[in-house]
């Protein structure tokens, strides 16, 4: 089976410049979408095929189209950044194109070579770069890949057809007012994934387990949920869409991967970067109850949760059924903010991309 390659057809009437430019003012996140997007398909025996660049546009899909039904669905969420000599760069990419072939695997679906990947997304930054936000703060172009069963029917199996597509969002800076704290409940009852399950996929099912749980936290006064493992209800996991960092002095540690948390690229390159900062970085399993014990005893300095979105977010205040308590004073850790602006530094070509993380267009 070949790698297709992706017939460009572009909008007759894309927006003005005036238009798109009143889409780029504070665009917030995932609201505008930019004129393009690019379709794939795939067929049973025939493997992928009709790359194309078309408008941005709905799709039309048979009510019993398989996803609609039983979820077959993966996506992708990553980044592209203006840089200083106004070219254009995606941020780590293949890592995303490698975690979209795992889900695939996790969801019985076909696995989008790495190749192909990345064609799709050069494509439509090449085509929609007036989108790309100027270099300067932290705005960036959002990427959205993703892959649905189109099989027409009801029956539970793998689908024998689908769609893989690509569209592009511009996405303001997180912390438009300066970087804030997230405040964190500790969900000690529902879970997000289970061990076996598809916790290390990134299929909408995972999300849309996680809505009831936020929903609890926003009614306690909280802006995310931890999960906790599902089966000792003791082990921290992770964020609804966010891994975490605990920090202790110089010393930054992140929940091992269990095979229910989301392996994240962010988490992936911020052991890289602590290193390059002279911090140590490991991975290693956190309990609860350790957290509020070292949160308590001062010696855990600060929390973070990271992903593409935010990039790092500090952790202020965090609560749990029994017990309430602060993070670094509720304020932003220093290695927090370090960590913060290095990484954010290498995204935006600011300083040297020493790992080659960086994929110029
Ligand atoms: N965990 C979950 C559940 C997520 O949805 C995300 C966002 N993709 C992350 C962690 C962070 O992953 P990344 O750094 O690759 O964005």
């Amino acid at each position: 089976m070949t790698t297709p390659t992706i017939e460009l057809k572009p909008s007759s009437t894309p927006l003005s410049d005036a238009e798109r430019a009143a889409r780029m003012v504070n665009p917030g996140f995932g609201r505008h979408f930019t004129d393009h997007m690019v379709t794939i398909r795939w067929t049973e025996g025939r493997g992928w095929h009709d790359g194309q660049l078309v408008p941005y546009g709905p799709l039309s899909l048979d009510p019993a189209t398989n996803v609609l039904h039983y979820a077959q669905e993966i996506f992708e969420g990553l980044k592209a950044y203006r840089q200083p000599d106004d070219t254009v760069a995606i941020f780590r990419p293949d890592q995303n194109a490698l975690r979209f072939q795992r889900s695939a695997r996790r969801l019985a679906m076909p696995e989008l070579p790495v190749e192909t990947f990345l064609e799709a997304c050069d494509a439509l930054v090449q085509q929609d770069r007036a989108w790309v936000p100027a270099h300067g703060g932290e705005e960036s172009l959002y990427l959205r890949p993703f892959m649905i069963a189109t099989e027409v029917g009801l029956g539970v199996k793998p689908a024998n057809e689908y769609l893989f597509l690509v569209i592009a969002s511009p996405a303001g800076a997180y912390f438009p007012g300066g970087v804030k704290p997230v405040s964190i409940w500790l969900s000690e009852d529902r879970v997000r994934a289970v061990p076996g399950g598809m916790g290390d996929a990134k299929t909408g099912g995972n999300y849309a387990a996680s809505l009831l749980a936020q929903a609890e936290a926003a009614a306690k006064g909280c802006d995310q949920v931890c999960y906790l493992d599902a089966v000792e209800h003791k082990w921290v996991e992770e964020l609804g869409g966010m891994n975490l960092y605990f920090v202790y002095g110089d010393k930054i540690v992140t929940p091992t991967l269990s095979g229910s948390i989301l392996e994240g690229v962010t988490r992936d390159s911020l052991l890289a970067v602590a290193r390059d900062l002279g911090l140590e970085s490991v991975e290693a399993r956190v309990s609860i109850d350790q957290w509020q014990r070292d949160a308590e005893d001062g010696s855990l300095t600060e929390v973070f949760a990271c992903g593409t979105a935010a990039v790092i977010t500090p952790v202020g205040t965090v609560k749990r059924s029994s017990a309430e308590w602060k993070q670094s004073g509720g304020e932003p850790g220093e290695v927090t903010l370090r960590l913060r602006r290095a990484l954010l530094d290498i995204q935006r070509g600011v300083t040297e991309d020493r790992h080659g993380w960086m994929h110029s267009l």
